[in-house]
């Protein structure tokens, strides 16, 4: 049954509004004004939603709306932004499996479609169905629930028969339609079994990657559920999301160097190490060398990573960022596309301290200039300078682009003590002759930069 003008009209204008969010969400100046504009989007569509003649749960709909938006508002008002990641990876899953619902009610109901709009549904609720519980899995792992990685014996073995069942008992439902109850729960349960069992192996490295994948997934589900239900604020917010996860993830991997097939079937395990030999001693230095040796100098690069984010430290080091400026050093930015712990991590950071983009660059844009920089000042970054990625084939990083920060004539490293970076490996650039360790807090040891800074006038 079509629904009535006005409700069509509701969708059409949330499905508008999700795509002029999504166009502010493409810059940082404008990506908050983006969200809220798809926030008033999909609240448009549901309001919509609600007036389709013949709804008789309204009820029901309103306590699972009321439920769902204090949870929702909660979380999201509460989240750190180190666990970004987790979250995404919990309302994501939460999409994937909302599209197999909608599938498998369909299927239950034993409701009449078309051919296309039968094998929709039933390719919606498989990768909906393996979206929610990888995305469980995946928030597990990153929220620190799931501790181990579990890979069964032939793993990639087991995978396949999961998925060309899962693939076999779909198509006996498409064409037995309306199919028999049982088929439907082995269908199902094959399904969320392969989101479990793909999910299980991938190490903590790799998890970010994966929820993008997954992320894609479940606008794919979205969008073919939203034909089933001849909804077109669902179908294009599930294309929408489903190309723009697709390219993320592309994006990803890219940047990691590693293929999305080596993710999925050779995890990365953290800890391996490369060959390349890490001689020599870190060499030390303190707050007051770091801040003269930045006041004296023409051009500083900042090189933010995971360690900035937790320590929170954006506002200090933009802080300190202007008293350079004001004794006329020049001062940038240098990004890497997989710094932190999310994409673009550092730049939502920088953009809340204040730091203007126009001294933000991105690693293509910055690379050439690290030689002629007086300092590279590294904060909390590990991995994404770690030039054993350029030569030591044996490394888990080799091939992953990374900053030129060793070509600065000066390379400043504050971070805690030795700890690795999420991939495990050694940093050989820390014992470089033109490397200096400040070790401490990220936050506090910016404090005590200024404080010299300050000193120096
Ligand atoms: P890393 O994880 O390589 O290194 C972070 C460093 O920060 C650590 O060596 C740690 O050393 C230091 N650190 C931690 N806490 C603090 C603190 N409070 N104050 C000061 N230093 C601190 O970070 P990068 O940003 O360089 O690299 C990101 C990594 O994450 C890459 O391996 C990337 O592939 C991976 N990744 C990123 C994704 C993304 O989308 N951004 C997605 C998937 C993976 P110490 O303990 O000694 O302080």
């Amino acid at each position: 049954m079509t629904s009535p003008i006005y409700v069509q009209g509701a969708w059409f204008v949330g499905a508008l509004l999700f795509i002029v969010g999504l166009k502010g969400m493409s810059s940082p100046a404008s990506a908050r004004q983006g969200i809220v504009w798809a926030g008033y989007g999909m609240l448009i569509a549901i309001v919509g939603t609600l007036f389709v003649p013949g709804l008789t749960n309204i009820a029901l709909m309103l306590a699972a709306l009321g439920i769902g938006g204090v949870a929702a508002w909660i979380s999201g008002k509460n989240v750190k932004m180190t666990d970004m990641p987790q979250m995404v990876a919990i309302y994501n899953g939460m999409g994937g499996g909302a599209a197999a619902a909608i599938a498998a009610i369909e299927f239950a109901r034993g409701t009449t479609h078309s051919a296309v709009a039968t094998t929709l549904a039933a390719l919606g609720a498989l990768i909906g169905s393996v979206s929610f519980t990888g995305s469980c899995v995946a928030y597990a792992k990153l929220q620190g629930l799931l501790k181990k990685t579990y890979r069964l014996p032939a793993q990639n073995v087991i995978n396949i028969v999961l998925v060309v069942s899962a693939v076999a008992l779909g198509g006996a439902m498409i064409v037995m339609a309306p199919a028999k109850p049982e088929l439907i729960y082995v269908f199902f349960a094959v399904a969320l079994i392969l989101g479990l069992i793909v999910t299980l192996p991938i190490g903590g490295a790799d998890m970010p990657v994966v929820i993008s994948l997954f992320n894609a997934f479940t606008g794919l589900a979205v969008g073919f559920e939203g034909y089933v239900l001849g909804n077109p604020a669902l179908i294009i917010a599930g294309i929408v999301v489903g190309a723009a996860g697709t390219l993320l993830t592309q994006l990803m991997a890219k940047a990691m160097n590693r293929p999305i097939s080596n993710i999925l079937f050779t995890p990365m395990t953290a800890g391996g190490q490369g060959s390349e030999a890490t001689e020599g001693t870190m060499k030390e230095l303190s707050a007051l060398d770091v801040a003269a040796m930045m006041r004296y100098a023409s051009k500083v690069i900042i090189v933010p990573g995971y360690g900035m984010a937790v320590a929170h430290a954006q506002h200090k080091v933009w802080e300190m960022t202007t008293f350079l400026e004001e004794a006329g050093v020049e001062v940038k930015f240098a990004i890497h596309p997989v710094a932190g712990r999310m994409p673009g991590h550092m730049n939502v950071l920088l953009a809340e301290a204040g730091v203007p983009y126009d001294k933000i660059f991105d690693l293509e844009e910055i690379n050439g200039e690290f030689a002629q920089a007086d300092v590279a000042l590294i904060i909390g970054a590990n991995d994404v300078v770690n030039p054993s990625a350029r030569t030591d084939k044996a490394s888990p990083i080799y091939g992953m682009p990374i900053l030129n920060a060793d070509q600065a004539q000066n390379v400043i490293v504050i971070k805690r003590g030795k700890g690795t970076g999420y991939s495990g490996v050694e940093n050989a650039l820390f014992y470089n002759n033109n490397c200096r360790m400040l070790y401490g807090n990220a936050q506090p040891m910016a404090g005590e930069i200024i404080q010299h800074l300050k000193a120096m006038g």
